[in-house]
Parts: C-alpha cells; sequence; structure tokens
C-alpha cells in the first residue's frame, strides 16, 4: 500500500531547469571551462561537486581544488537566483498534483541534489502546508547524490517507509536512475528538452510529458506500484 510520495524538485515541483542550465553554463565559461547547454540536463540531479568535478576532469585532468570549488558553487548559486528573480516559477500542474496527493492522505517528502536556499526558503510560500521541512532530503544532507541511490534512501528513511510503500516523481535520468536503483516506483515527468528514451531507459516504471498529466492520471497509478 502507497503511504507516500518523494518528490524530486527542480524540473518538477519548480520550472527551474532553464535557470539551472543557463546559470551552470554561465559559471563554467566565466571559469575558462568549455561546456554546452544541453549537457547540463544530462547532469541534472547530481550534487554540484560532482558536476563541478566532472567537468574539472574533462577539461584539466583534475579535480577542482576545496577553494576553487566553492567560488565556483557560490557563482553558480548567485547566477541562478540572479535568473529566477524576481520569483521562481512553480511548475505548472504541480499544485494539482499536491492537492490529490494531499486529499488521498499520502506522505509528501522532498529528496533534492539541490542546496539552494533560493527555492527552499520560498517552498512554503508556493505550496502551503505541503511539505515538512524535517522530511526533506537536500545537497547537505547526502554524500554520494544522484544517480546514487543514497537520496532515496535517505527520504524512505525520514518517512519510516519501504520501498514499496513509496513512489517518486522524478524528471531527470539520473534522478530516475536513483530512484530506481532504491527499489521504488518511479514516475518520470518528462518536463525538460531530452527524449522520453532516455527516462525510459533510467528505469522509469511510468511516464507522462506534464505534471498536469500525472494529476489526471495519479489515482489510476496508485492501483499499481
Ligand atoms: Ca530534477
Amino acid at each position: 500500500m502507497i503511504k507516500a510520495i518523494l518528490f524530486d524538485m527542480d524540473g518538477v515541483l519548480y520550472d527551474s531547469m532553464p535557470s539551472h542550465v543557463r546559470a551552470w553554463h554561465d559559471t563554467m565559461s566565466e571559469a575558462g571551462v568549455p561546456s554546452s547547454m544541453d549537457e547540463f540536463y544530462l547532469f541534472e540531479g547530481r550534487t554540484g561537486q560532482s558536476t563541478i568535478n566532472l567537468l574539472f576532469n574533462r577539461t584539466f585532468g583534475r579535480d577542482a581544488s576545496p577553494e576553487e570549488m566553492d567560488k565556483l558553487y557560490n557563482r553558480k548559486a548567485q547566477r541562478f537566483t540572479e535568473l529566477e528573480s524576481p520569483e521562481p516559477r512553480p511548475m505548472a500542474g504541480a499544485i494539482e498534483v499536491l492537492e490529490k496527493v494531499q486529499a488521498l492522505g499520502l506522505q509528501r517528502i522532498i529528496v533534492t541534489g539541490s542546496g539552494q536556499h533560493s527555492l527552499f526558503d520560498k517552498l512554503d510560500k508556493h505550496f502551503p502546508g505541503f511539505f515538512d521541512r524535517n522530511l526533506m532530503v537536500t545537497a547537505y544532507d547526502v554524500k554520494y547524490g544522484k544517480p546514487h541511490p543514497e537520496p532515496y534512501l535517505m527520504g524512505l528513511k525520514k518517512g519510516k517507509l519501504l520501498p514499496n510503500e513509496a513512489m517518486v516523481v522524478e524528471n531527470a535520468p539520473l534522478g530516475v536512475e536513483a530512484a530506481h536503483a532504491a527499489g521504488i516506483y518511479t514516475i518520470a515527468v518528462n518536463t525538460g528538452p531530452l527524449p522520453d528514451k532516455v527516462l525510459w531507459e533510467a528505469g522509469a516504471d511510468a511516464l507522462y510529458p506534464t505534471m498536469h498529466a500525472l494529476s489526471e492520471n495519479l489515482k489510476q497509478l496508485m492501483g499499481r506500484g
């Protein structure tokens, strides 16, 4: 029996991926690290550190130093906040999904690789009463980050749940991979530019093009899992 839904944040609850992608690309370009905009959709879900080291190794053949890491991570977060100003945009249909999940009596837990305070601080405003800050897994809780199952396993632990008592809503291939590896039924919502195929191959159990479409099918999905 399903007791909880574990929600990824960027690209699921917030329409924030275009700003993340631009912020990453701008930050790395300033640092002399070549990258393409689209590849950041493939890196989505990784911790910031892991993304920085991946690009550093590709370009310079080494990890970033702790100083470089701090500087780049802070610059990216600052650029993201600028791009999202004056206000981050909730994903269309996200409230509809949350209302149905709440009406079904299911717990809501956020599991994100993000450490972006500009979004965490707005959750209560944009999604009032839907989330409990104690039931949240963020970049500050995890060591490995997605695609490792760790963040989702931690989400299960925080909610005192077994894998078959939860479902995950994810938009990114690495996020789907993490949830699938944690043994949880994974609903992919393809809100970005990647082909559906990438999400199916990552292990999605169901796939919808929008949060609105998920909302329409949510009740029916509950019978599965
Ligand atoms: Ca995401």
